[in-house]
């Protein structure tokens, strides 16, 4: 096969104990999914679960430097749980959709606040807020034949070794079950789609030079430095 213009890699992201690579196919997230951070971004925390996306070369790999991105001046880290999905599902239940995961890694939706709080407040999409260059850091992937499937544990953020985010994975308003079979009944999940799971409270800005760590205990640890 040839093509009209350069190609280019498929975007991938490494294994722990394999030489193969999990290849990155769509990023699904999902909002607001913590009732403690709901509440800080003023929202009800009953609210059903909703998705946005990011582009699969948003994914930045572990340990690297980013810029500070254009059109800012509110550029915020969320650490999540990643899900990383390893066959196809179409309306799997709830009882069914561990089948379908891979791994698990651990990530960060870096979210342009000021642009993504301007776009909801006219109603309009959240893609330019969330969606932009080197806005999806993300760990290594630990296979579930080595973690199992984490349902507890603490998530951690700090920025320059302070504290920023302190939680649990349980506390998810909608667990990754849940989440999975009701993103499942929307579009058909794929080998290779990855699921941010959404941000505990205590969100905030980080500006140049600030070097994020974001962990899920029985997950790993994700590094990620401002330039
Ligand atoms: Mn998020």
């Amino acid at each position: 096969m040839s093509y009209v213009i350069p190609s280019w890699g498929l975007t991938s992201l490494p294994v722990v104990d394999n030489e193969d690579r999990f290849p990155v196919r769509r990023i699904y997230c999902i909002g607001r999914n913590y009732a403690e951070h709901a509440k800080e971004m003023g929202m009800d925390e009953r609210d059903p679960p909703f998705f946005f996306m990011k582009p699969t070369d948003a994914i930045v790999q572990n340990g690297a430097k980013i810029p500070y991105p254009p059109q800012t001046k509110n550029y915020h880290y969320e650490g999540e749980l990643v899900v990383a999905i390893g066959g196809s599902a179409s309306s799997i239940s709830v009882a069914d959709a561990n089948n379908c995961i891979y791994g698990y890694g651990v990530g960060l939706d870096m979210t342009r606040r000021d642009v993504q709080i301007a776009a909801r407040e006219m109603g309009r999409p959240w893609d330019m807020g969330k969606g932009f260059d080197n806005s999806a850091p993300c760990s290594e992937i630990l296979p579930v034949t080595k973690i199992g499937h984490p349902e507890e544990g603490r998530i951690h953020l700090a920025v320059n070794g302070e504290t920023k985010q302190d939680a649990d994975i349980k506390d998810m308003i909608w667990n990754v079950p849940e989440s999975i079979s009701y993103l499942s009944g929307l579009v058909t999940l794929e080998a290779g789609d990855l699921i941010m799971t959404g941000t505990p409270a205590g969100v905030g800005p980080v500006i140049s030079g600030d070097t994020m760590v974001v962990s899920v205990e029985g997950v790993t640890e994700l590094t990620c430095t401002i330039a």
